[in-house]
């Protein structure tokens, strides 16, 4: 190999997203020499763009609030829920680790926190679950305290914005709901719009980080305070060796390689599969199907981690019940003509509002959990071209709660019906007829639904029967959060088609994150956390934030395994000072 150039370390990290800053941050504090290699030219990955919330159980913070588990209650959940992939060893180190690492976090760096009372497990009714005190989000954070490294933050996208400005998934959102009906809830985003022009103004961009966008900056920040390098448009391409060992790596610089020396471990953190399409079509049930996919994942997450490690001898484990975090999306056409991929987190549980299948007909609970909406979607579409549903609903629920990319009163909903992103008729059959669905059955279906939603009811799939879903209903909404009836015309439609916010397939490691063979034996040198490594939660998505908790702490995990391998000085050695 011809090398122009050579780097050494203690540890290589490979992705700056939560889980590869996670370890950098930890390697670093424990007094080892890091270095981080990002492929893209933004830091923070899938991260950035991120909801950021973290789903750990047993924090102080959930301590301090009153929630406290019975022994082993977060063990039975995860047990439950992943069924034959449940892998004991690795649930109990993150279960163990989690409160630790969030401890660590939040004294020895800037990443803060705050949890809400409630916010339950999306499968709240199973055994071991909980209704509040394992999700927390980050901490909004002023972007005037991240100086010079703001310019490299990676992007929020531009569908979960309003003005440019990202409303937060904490209390930001519900104000912003209800501002049409609440003056408080209308003071609160008088204010906090206003705040956003003057900065805007000011400084050409809003200076409020929020939700994955805070988590990426505060982790940048953690990681800039103790001298980690995070070098920019450096994909990591081959790992290195000495007999069974890895010792480093190559990356890319302006089309040179640089050969990295890793004295101690090399981290794969490389964000998963999302983009890598060769993996999808064997993965991806409705992509071997031929049916399409999507996903508002960096495309620089082409699965490079798994390919690099399975060229070492390195297992992608590919049993597990889901392949990714599924989520509805609707395209929304941009004024530059590219397309942006909307998540639908919420919109779909409010009242007044239903989804149907391309044959006009519900198919299921659409206030469950996006990656449950989603295999139903899927599992509705068979045998057609391709998987897709629509979201209808009435006038007044529209412009109450809004949907999709749509914004509530007194947002305008001009331009989204003259792209053609929005379906408007003054008729259930004219609906039908403008989205391709037969009118009988729509208007069946819609009639059907309205006659036990007066009442609050739906029988046919249990809107509001579950907790997750009375909390994304409208709380102030009765007697069913969920459940209203459609009847104010003119009536809406949205395409929903399937997508996913991260991959939950990876890499099979052990309890300490190192990469095992297929004989379980471990990798020496080589971690792999975040989607790199197979989901701990086996497939399932089992509450708001399970990808960002276990990538944080399984980070934390790895780095603290490499450290605890060497004898470390606790003082930072000189080339930090
Ligand atoms: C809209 C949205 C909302 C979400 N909300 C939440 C939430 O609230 N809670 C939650 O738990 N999850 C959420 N997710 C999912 C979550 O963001 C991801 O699962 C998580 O960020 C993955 O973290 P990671 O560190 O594994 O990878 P990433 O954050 O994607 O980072 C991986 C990085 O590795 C880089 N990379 C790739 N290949 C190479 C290479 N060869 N060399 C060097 N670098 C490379 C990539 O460019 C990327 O920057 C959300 C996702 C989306 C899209």
């Amino acid at each position: 190999m011809s090398v122009a150039n050579q780097l050494d370390c203690d540890v290589l990290v490979v992705g700056s997203g939560v889980a590869g800053m996670s370890a950098a941050i930890t390697a670093a504090s424990r007094g080892l020499k890091v270095v981080v290699a990002e492929k893209a030219a933004f830091y923070g990955g899938t991260t950035s763009r991120s909801g950021g919330w973290l789903w750990i159980p047993n924090t102080q913070m959930a301590k301090a609030l009153g929630h406290v588990e019975r022994p082993d209650q977060a063990l039975t959940y995860i047990k439950d829920q992943a069924g034959e992939n449940f892998d004991e060893k690795r649930v109990r180190a993150f279960i163990k680790n989690g409160p630790k690492c969030i401890e660590f976090f939040t004294s020895k760096t800037v990443l803060q926190f705050d949890m809400p009372l409630t916010f339950p497990d999306y499968h709240a009714e199973a055994p071991g679950a909980a209704q509040g005190g394992r999700s927390f989000v980050t901490r909004p954070m002023d972007a005037r305290e991240m100086g010079p490294l703001l310019k490299d933050l990676g992007p929020v996208l531009p569908e979960l914005t309003v003005f440019g400005l990202t409303i937060g998934s904490g209390k930001d959102i519900i104000h912003f709901m209800r501002a049409s009906r609440s003056l408080e809830s209308a003071w609160y985003v008088t204010k906090r719009l206003t705040k956003h022009f003057m900065e805007v103004l000011r400084y050409g961009r809003g200076m409020t980080l929020t939700n994955g966008n805070a988590l990426a900056a505060r982790l940048a920040k953690s990681a800039a305070n103790l001298s980690v390098p995070v070098l920019l448009s450096s994909p990591v391409t081959q790992l290195l060796r000495d007999g069974e060992r890895v010792t480093g790596a190559v990356l890319e610089q302006q089309g040179q390689k640089i050969k990295v020396n890793a004295r101690m471990g090399v981290v794969l953190a490389s964000g998963g599969i999302p983009h890598d399409e060769e993996r999808k079509k064997k993965v991806y049930a409705h992509v071997r199907s031929g049916h399409q996919h999507w996903s508002p994942t960096p495309e620089s997450n082409t699965g490079d981690g798994a390919r690099m490690a399975e060229a070492v001898g390195g297992v992608f484990d590919d049993t597990l019940q889901q392949a990714a975090a599924w989520t509805p999306m609707s395209l929304v056409p941009r004024k530059d003509g590219s397309t942006g991929i909307m998540p639908h987190f919420i919109d779909r549980a409010k009242p007044g509002v239903i989804a149907v299948n391309q044959d006009g007909k519900r198919f299921t609970n659409e206030a469950n959990s996006y990656h449950d909406v989603v295999q139903a979607i899927v599992e509705s579409s068979v045998g057609k071209q391709n998987s897709f549903c629509w979201l209808v609903a009435d006038h007044r629920a529209i412009r109450r709660y809004g949907l999709g990319f749509v914004k509530p009163f007194p947002m305008p909903m001009g331009e989204h019906l003259s792209n053609g992103y929005l379906k408007k008729a003054r008729t259930v059959a004219e609906l039908a007829q403008k989205i391709g669905v037969s009118a009988a059955s729509l208007d069946e279906t819609i009639n059907r639904y309205n006659e036990n939603a007066q009442y609050g009811r739906d029988p046919e799939f249990g809107r509001g029967s579950k907790a997750y879903n009375r909390y994304q209903g409208d709380a102030l909404h009765g007697p069913n959060p969920c459940v209203e009836p459609l009847k104010t015309g003119p009536f809406y439609a949205i395409k929903l088609v399937p997508g996913d916010i991260g991959s939950f397939m990876g890499l099979k490691t052990n309890e300490n994150g190192q990469v095992i063979r297929t004989d379980g034996s471990p990798i020496e040198g080589l971690y792999a956390a975040g989607n790199d490594a197979a989901s701990i939660m086996g497939g399932e998505y089992t509450g708001a934030g399970i990808t960002l908790g276990p990538g944080l702490t399984f980070g934390y995990i790895a780095a603290n395994h490499i450290a605890d391998q060497v004898q470390v000085k606790q003082s930072a050695p000189a080339y930090l000072a």
